[in-house]
Order: structure tokens, then sequence, then C-alpha cells
């Protein structure tokens, strides 16, 4: 297809990371290789816009893939920011801005009693799957096909986000060692479940699941599965982990815990709890995190750790997190979404809109999408042809037709009404496109 937008200065920019770097760019998803085109190379953040290098604006519907749910330059976390780095950079020590962030944490989710802050999501799961391996003494790991956990070598099977954008059967690199462990299901199918645990009795140590995918596009878990899948890890002697990377702090004070009540044994969290600087952690049952070193025989460890930056917006962002800013960013997303399902349906274009809180996908399918395969069958080709038309109109979407869309405190009226004037041709090119 054509884009109706050049962006030289971009463009320039995406040619010389090229040179320098593999696709030019250092997380796959923002190469646009799903939609095409060249990616916008982004300068500031304002609130709900962001800016280009070639001085466009762009009403944000990423916001850094979630993290920035108060929006960009929030001046109380830039405030909390510039203190912090008055004070240095990195210590390497124990500092009290990682008490404050893990007591915010506990704070908020009543299963985490303990927490570790490590610096990335996939830190996060990785060193859980370790923790529960090490605290089972067993090797086995369910996964979900479409749930992504970060780049864990023994998770990449079947993975959403990026690989499933790019429809990677499987990573190079990744031998048949560190995946032979791992068992990869349908998401929201017990029965699997319930049959791989009969089939690998004692072996298996844990069932990671995000709490309610994403990377998939969004696909809530149907009624009963999260519990189910907790009953069924204790009824084995099995940890059940619930990844709340994305939704962590994002769709409530607490999470999708705050919304399904099922207790995990541990919980992994990253994205919003950082305040757009690289924070993470995981945390759970304090006689489980008691094996981890130096307080037990699990190794587990970061040079950047609770780093007094990243501690110090996380803290600033959660602290102002409360009940209000949850209505509004809820608010916000419900409208967004009324206004995108008229504008589909005026054009008569097959689409379903799915929420998990605040976060959604619009796929373009007629059916319920209750798992991967269901999210693979949508007619992505018409993705493509929205996104350029929103983008080309000012409103920067996941450039992939398997993603949340995000919005935050920020997104005034002046913002929604930007979403809303440009949806109408973005609907049309979305009727018009052909595979
Ligand atoms: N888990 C989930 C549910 C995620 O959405 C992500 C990232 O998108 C990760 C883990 C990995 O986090 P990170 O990209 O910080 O390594």
């Amino acid at each position: 297809m054509s884009f109706p937008y050049e962006a030289p200065v971009s463009q320039s920019l995406f040619d010389r990371a090229s040179a320098v770097t593999p696709g030019g760019v250092n997380s796959p998803v923002r190469a646009f290789r799903a939609v095409g085109g060249t990616p916008r190379f982004m300068v500031s953040g304002t609130g709900p816009y962001l800016t280009d290098a070639d001085g466009r604006e762009y009403v944000d519907l990423v916001c850094s893939w979630g993290p920035m749910i108060l929006g960009h330059s929030h001046p109380e976390v830039i405030a909390a920011v510039q203190e912090a780095v008055a004070r240095g950079t990195s210590f390497g020590t124990p500092g009290a801005g990682e008490v404050e962030l893990a007591e915010e944490i506990a704070a908020r989710i009543e299963p985490v009693e303990q927490v570790r802050l490590v610096s990335s999501g996939t830190e996060a799961t990785m060193s859980a799957i370790r923790l529960a391996r090490g605290f089972t003494g067993r090797p086995k790991v369910i996964k979900f096909a479409g749930c992504y956990h970060g780049h864990v070598d023994a998770l990449l099977a079947a993975a959403g986000s990026g690989v499933a954008t790019f429809g990677l059967p499987d990573t190079p690199g990744v031998t048949g060692a560190q995946a032979g462990d791992t068992i990869v299901l349908p998401y929201n199918d017990l029965e699997a479940v319930r049959a791989a645990f009969a089939a690998h009795p004692g072996e298996i140590a844990c069932v990671i699941t995000e709490a309610s995918p994403g990377n998939m596009g969004v696909v809530p878990p149907l009624p009963g599965f999260n519990q189910g899948l907790k009953d069924l890890c204790s009824a084995d002697g099995a940890l059940f982990i619930s990844d709340e990377v994305m939704t962590g702090f994002r769709v409530s004070k607490a999470g999708w815990y705050g919304i399904d009540g099922v207790r995990p044994d541990l919980m992994t969290f990253g994205k919003v709890m950082g305040g757009g600087f690289p924070a993470a952690a995981f945390g759970g049952r304090a006689d489980v995190m008691a094996h981890l070193a130096p307080a037990g025989p699990v190794y587990q460890a970061g040079t950047l750790s609770g780093n007094p930056i990243a501690t110090a917006a996380g803290v600033a962002q959660l602290r102002l997190l409360d009940d209000a800013a949850y209505e509004k960013v809820d608010a916000v997303s419900a409208e967004v979404r009324g206004l995108v399902t008229a504008a589909l349906a005026k054009e008569g274009v097959a689409h379903r809109v799915q929420a998990a809180g605040n976060m959604f996908t619009v796929f373009f399918t007629d059916a319920e999408v209750t798992d991967y395969e269901g999210a693979k069958a949508q007619e992505a080709f018409r993705f493509t042809a929205f996104f350029h038309s929103m983008l080309s109109q000012g409103v920067y979407l996941p450039p992939s037709a398997f993603e949340s869309w995000f919005v935050s405190t920020a997104h005034d009226t002046a913002a929604v009404e930007r979403i809303a004037a440009a949806l109408p041709a973005a609907a049309r090119a979305a009727a018009a496109a052909t595979a």
C-alpha cells in the first residue's frame, strides 16, 4: 500500500539506525514491519500527545505499551525523577526508594507478601519461573499459546506480541533443551490443562498465564478459567504464576487481581510500576519468596535492580494512581471504544472490540476471540489500512493488530475529539482494504 504522509527526518534516522542496529529498532514491534512504512522516531511527549522528529503531533494510543497511564511528562513524576537524579543515579547498595516501591506494591496487592525488584518484565517472569522450579524441585512449565511473558528462552514458544506479529513459529537460538520442559496449551481451555497435569503427575513446577492476556490482542479469561488454573495447581502442588506485567496497576489499583480476585502463588509486574523507567518485580507467597538468595538457595540478582531513579518514578506514579485516576482511564477507554465501534459499524466493517478493564483491542472479525487461533483468524489487512489512515491524521496506534491499545488520565476531550475526527476516514480505509 502507499503511505499518505512522508516522514523525512524519521526516514533518515531509520536509515542510520538500520546501519547500526538490527532492523533499525531495539524492540521488534516498533519497526512497523506488520503494517509497513517508516517507524516514527519520537522526540517528546506531553500528556496524551507524542511529537515526532518531523514535528508532527499524534494522539498516543500506545502509551509506551502501557506504562504512561498518567500521560507523558506528568509534572509530579518528572519532579520526583529530577529530585532523585540530583542525588545520584546508582549506588549499588540498598536504598530507601526500593523499600518504598516494594511497600507500595505490597499495600496494593494483597497476595504479594514479599517482592523482589528487577529491571524488566522479562527478568521478572524468568526469575519467577526459576523460583517456582527451585521451590517445587520440578522441571515443567505450562504456558498458553498467544501469551507473551517477555523473551525468556523457555517461554518463547507460541508466544504473542512481536512473535504473533511476525508469525514466527519458533525462535532460532532457543534449544530443544531450553524449551523442552515447556508445555504450550490453548488459552481458555481448562480441559487441556487438566489433561497435562494428568499426563505429567508431580512434574509440573508452575502454570504461568497473563492475568488477562493483551499480547495476542486483548483476550480476557473466560469466567472460571483463572480460578480453575489455581485449583489445578493447588491440587497438584504446582505454583500458579499470574503475569501482571501489562495489567498490573493498569486495569485497577490491584491490577487484574483487583478485578477477578483469584489468588496467585507468584505474580510478575512491570510497565506502570516503573513510571516510564526500567523497573519490574516479582512477588507473592512469603514462604516461596524465602527461597530466593540471599535468604535461600535460588540465585537471582541485578546490578541496576531497584535503581533510585526508576524507583522514584514508580513510587510517584503509583501514589498518583488513586480510584479517581482509574475511573478517568476507564471512562476514556469506554468512550474511545464506543467511537471506534460506531465508525466501523457505519462502514459495515466486521469487527469486535474486546476489553479487559481499560485495555482494549479492535479485532477485525465478527467472532468472539477466546484464544490465539481466533486472534489469528481476523482480517489483519484491514487493520493495516486503518492504522495508516489514523497515523496520517495524527493518531498513533500500536503498529500491529495483535496488541492492546492504551489510554491515560491525560486523554482529555480535545484528544478524544481528534481521535473521533480521524475515525470516519480510517473506517472507510478499513472497509476498502483488500487482502
Ligand atoms: N509479560 C507481559 C504480560 C508483557 O506484556 C511483557 C511485555 O510486553 C513482558 C512480560 C515482558 O516485559 P519487558 O518487555 O519489560 O521485558
